[in-house]
C-alpha cells in the first residue's frame, strides 16, 4: 500500500505520525508522499479539510483515513490510542470504500471563470459591508439577499458552519447542496426565505453580486478576496471523496455523540 501522513502540526499529532510510519513500515507499506493511495490524516476534521485540498487534484485515486487527536470528528472517525490497531487492520483487511458528495463553485468573474471543489461548504461575504446578492435557482430568480453571508454545504459539511447557521443536518448518502443565510436583513426590497433550502443533484444555484463590491469567498478553510465577480454557480460536483472504512461507524452515531454527547458503544 502507497501511504501519506498529514498531521496538523502540533506535538501530538506529530508524534502520532512518526509513529504511524514507524508501525506502517513494520507493515511493510511504502510512504510515498506525492501519489499515495491513502492518505492518513492526523488532528481533526480541519486537518482532513487540509489533506483534501492537498490532494484534490488527484481524487479518482485516494482514499482518506481520518485519525483524531481529541474528541471523534465527522471525517476523522480513529482515536490516537488505536493507531496500533489502525494499521493492523489497514494490513490485513480491504476497506469498504464510501464516497461523499462534494460541491463544485464556478465563478464568472472580468478576468474569466474559475472553479473549485469543496469538502465541507462555499461561504460567501461582503468584505466591507453587508452581502447584496440575488440568488437564482435553477436559472430562474429565487430571492434577493442582504445580510451577513450565505453558507452552501454539502452534505458531510452540514454538521460544521451550516449547522451552526441553522440548517439542517443532511445524510452523506443524500446528494445535495444546502443553502442556509447568515443574518438576512428582511424588508421590502431584500427579502429571503428565512429557512435553509435543500437541492437535489440535478439542481444548481446561481449567486449573483448586485453591487460593486468586494466578496470574502470561503472554500472551506480557504479564504479568498475578490472584487471582480459577476456570478457564482453552485452545484453537486460530478467528482466524490473516498473514504477508506476499516469498521463501521454510522453517520447517526457521529451526530448523536458529537453534539448529545452520548457515548458510541
Ligand atoms: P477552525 O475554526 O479551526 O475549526 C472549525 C471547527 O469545525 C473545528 O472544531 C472542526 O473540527 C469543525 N469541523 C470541521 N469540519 C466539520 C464537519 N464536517 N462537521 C463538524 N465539525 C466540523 O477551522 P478549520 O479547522 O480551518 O476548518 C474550517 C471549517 O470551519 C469550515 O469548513 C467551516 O465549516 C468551519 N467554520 C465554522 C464556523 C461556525 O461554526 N460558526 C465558522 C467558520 C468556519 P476539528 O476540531 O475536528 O478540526
Amino acid at each position: 500500500m502507497k501511504y501519506a501522513v498529514l498531521d496538523r502540526g502540533d506535538s501530538l499529532s506529530q508524534e502520532l505520525a512518526k509513529r504511524f510510519h514507524e508501525l506502517a513500515a513494520a507493515q511493510g507499506f511504502e510512504r510515498n508522499d506525492q501519489f499515495p493511495e491513502t492518505v492518513i490524516s492526523i488532528g481533526g476534521d480541519g486537518t482532513l479539510l487540509h489533506a483534501f485540498h492537498t490532494f484534490m487534484d488527484q481524487m479518482h485515486d485516494v482514499a482518506f483515513v481520518g485519525v483524531h487527536t481529541g474528541h471523534l470528528g465527522f471525517y476523522a472517525d480513529w482515536k490516537a490510542d488505536e493507531l496500533d490497531e489502525l494499521v493492523a487492520v489497514m494490513a490485513s483487511a480491504e476497506p469498504k470504500r464510501v464516497r461523499y458528495p462534494l460541491a463544485q463553485i464556478e465563478l464568472e468573474t472580468k478576468e474569466g471563470p474559475a472553479s473549485y471543489l469543496a469538502l465541507n461548504e462555499f461561504t460567501l461575504k461582503g468584505v466591507d459591508g453587508t452581502l447584496v446578492a440575488q440568488i437564482n435557482i435553477n436559472d430562474e430568480m429565487f430571492e434577493m439577499f442582504r445580510g451577513d453571508g450565505i453558507v452552501i454545504s454539502t452534505p458531510t459539511g452540514s454538521t460544521a458552519y451550516n449547522k451552526s447557521v441553522g440548517g439542517a443536518v443532511i445524510h452523506p448518502s443524500i446528494p445535495s447542496l444546502q443553502i442556509a443565510e447568515i443574518a438576512s436583513i428582511n424588508n421590502r426590497v431584500f427579502r429571503t426565505l428565512g429557512s435553509s433550502v435543500i437541492l437535489p443533484e440535478h439542481h444548481h444555484c446561481d449567486i449573483i453580486s448586485k453591487k460593486e463590491q468586494r466578496l470574502l469567498l470561503t472554500i472551506d478553510h480557504v479564504n479568498i478576496e475578490r472584487e471582480d465577480i459577476h456570478s457564482i454557480r453552485c452545484s453537486v460536483s460530478d467528482r466524490r471523496v473516498c473514504f477508506a472504512r476499516y469498521r463501521p461507524f454510522p453517520f447517526w452515531n457521529r451526530v448523536r455523540e458529537a453534539f448529545l454527547g452520548y457515548e458510541v458503544k
